[in-house]
């Protein structure tokens, strides 16, 4: 038996096989090849087996994201099928006597490069899709993971580190844990793991040689266990046990309010990241959803996703959640969260820097995309908007401007929209100390306690060094939450909390005391919110 100690991220047991997860990239070499036929036999199987990954991972996106968001993977399907190129790599092969991953690479090039010099910009974006098809071929042919890993039963999963694009495109059905060597607590990748309600540790030295092996994770203690022994599995199969039956019991209150016993109401929503988040919010019967961080449909992406696209998706969620609110957080892209293709500088201090609202306001193309996509969908349900990162009331008449123009477009065009409620994330220290101006201007307020707080004690949430020094309950961050929300109710706006600190129970009566109308939270953390509500006077 092996013990390893970490950070957890949830209190949940998880016992099972290990599956290490290796990034690799797969190297080509030139080699010369007698058998040409056999080698052309082996790149049609690896064709084969590309198409049934792309028609896998289509199934999943659609399912997931929703269709046009699948249709991606559609198109690399026929692109792999085109006769061209097809033939070239196997030209290479036949006259060349080359090897097939070299031959895919070499087409793959060729053939990339000629899409990027085309003057038509759709055929120019086929570049980087002939780029990731002979990627994908060639990590076939040299038996390299890619698309994350394709699991076939439910794994504990090892990695020296996730982003969080990777996590939220694994299969969650066959993962039981994550255990990363890197990672914080505070980080996206943590905040997913928990609204996956899978237990996570981070900080471990993790070894690859694990892989396969038996192991136990035990959120609790912060531990993982390598060959556990008979004895201690059957004590933490009891713990699970509990765990489950706790769960069980919980389901007592679905259907019921989040009222305390003198009768006030707290409305408790769920933060989601991805449209199929929606089934377990449901499940755990969320009244709400408090905050879908929607630059996960970005993330998600190759390219910047269309309107038409993100429409979909908005009204997916609106529509399952029938009638109930959902508010959608605009791109809160940058610091941690970052996409290839928009091409965003390095930076000396990320998290202050060129991110979230400041991105919108200057590129206000993607902006409008996302507000048109939003304003659609507000047609179809109880739509709210709000804004992450605001530090003044100039950013928001900004904004409003930029709405205006928004609807003013639809209307032209004759396309319907509701009449979203209007808020801001209280997430600097900045937007406190003028929220008695910004609750004049907005329905509502949520505080993002994760960035305040990072952004309060000056302490970077990614960095892991820092974790000691995080001090959630830091009496400045309960004043903070205090004066904001005095100061929203003063204005007429309602005031809720969606960072990780609103499932924090140790503080949820010292919150209702406060005031606070709306608590977003993971959605494993809906129900034992809800029972802690009604526990209180
Ligand atoms: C927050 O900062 O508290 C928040 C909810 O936003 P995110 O964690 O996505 O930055
Ligand atoms: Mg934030």
């Amino acid at each position: 038996m092996e013990q390893l100690q970490g950070k957890t991220i949830l209190k949940k047991i998880a016992i099972g096989k290990v599956f290490y997860f290796e990034k690799t990239i797969a190297e080509v070499r030139r080699q010369k090849i007698e058998d040409t036929v056999a080698e052309i036999i082996r790149f049609e199987r690896a064709k084969e087996t590309a198409q049934e990954q792309l028609q896998g991972l289509y199934e999943k996106a659609k399912e997931e994201v929703g269709e046009a968001e699948a249709d991606i993977f559609q198109v690399h399907s026929m692109m792999l099928d085109d006769d061209d190129f097809c033939d070239t790599i196997i030209n290479y092969i036949h006259a060349g006597n080359l090897n097939a991953e070299y031959a895919v690479a070499k087409a793959g090039d060729e053939f990339a490069e000629m899409f990027a010099s085309m003057d038509d910009e759709y055929m120019k974006a086929r570049s980087a899709d002939i780029k990731d098809i002979s990627e994908r071929l060639l990590c076939l042919l040299s038996g390299v993971q890619r698309d994350g890993p394709t699991l076939t039963e439910p794994v504990i999963l090892i990695a020296d580190d996730l982003s969080p694009s990777e996590t939220v495109q694994m299969d969650k059905s066959n993962i039981l844990a994550f255990v990363t060597r890197a990672g914080s607590v505070n980080s996206h990748t943590a905040i997913l793991a928990r609204s996956m309600d899978i237990p996570a540790l981070i900080e471990v030295k993790i070894d690859k040689a694990w892989h396969g092996r038996m192991a136990v994770v035990d959120g609790y203690q912060g531990t993982i266990v390598i060959d556990p022994d008979a004895v201690y599995l059957e004590e933490l199969r009891g713990i699970q046990e509990r765990d489950k039956q706790k769960a069980e019991a919980q389901k007592a209150l679905i259907g019921q309010k989040s009222m305390t016993k003198s009768g006030k109401e707290i409305n408790v929503y769920a933060n989601i990241g991805t449209v199929s988040d929606v089934a377990f919010v449901l499940q755990q019967d969320g009244e709400g959803i408090g905050l879908f961080r929607s630059e996960f449909l970005y993330l998600e992406s190759k390219a910047l996703p269309t309107e038409e696209e993100q429409f979909l998706a908005y009204k997916e969620v609106a529509e399952k959640m029938e009638g109930k609110p959902v508010i959608i957080r605009t791109l809160d892209i940058g610091a941690d969260k970052q996409v290839d293709y928009l091409d965003l500088a390095e930076e000396e201090n990320p998290a202050l820097g060129y991110r979230a609202i400041r991105i919108c306001l200057t590129q206000t193309e993607i902006f409008k995309t996302q507000l048109r996509a939003i304003y659609r969908a507000s047609a179809f349900g109880e739509i709210a908007i709000m804004f992450p990162m605001i530090i003044s009331v100039e950013e928001l008449a900004q904004i409003k401007v930029i709405l205006e123009s928004v609807k003013i477009g639809l209307s032209e065009q004759g396309i319907p929209y509701g009449d979203p409620q209007i808020g801001v994330m209280i997430e600097t220290p900045a937007a406190v100390m003028v929220s008695e101006e910004l609750a004049q201007e907005v329905d509502f307020f949520s505080i993002g306690t994760n960035d305040l707080t990072q952004y309060t004690l000056a302490i970077d949430r990614q960095n892991p060094k820092l974790d000691h020094f995080y001090d959630a309950h830091h009496p400045a961050i309960l004043k903070m939450i205090q004066m904001t929300i005095e100061n929203g109710h003063k204005g007429g706006a309602w005031v809720g909390i969606c960072g990780e600190l609103a499932a924090d129970l140790e503080l949820t009566e010292q919150f209702v005391e406060m005031g606070v109308d709306e608590l977003s939270v993971s959605p494993p953390f809906i129900l034992s919110l809800r029972e802690k509500i009604r526990g209180l006077e």
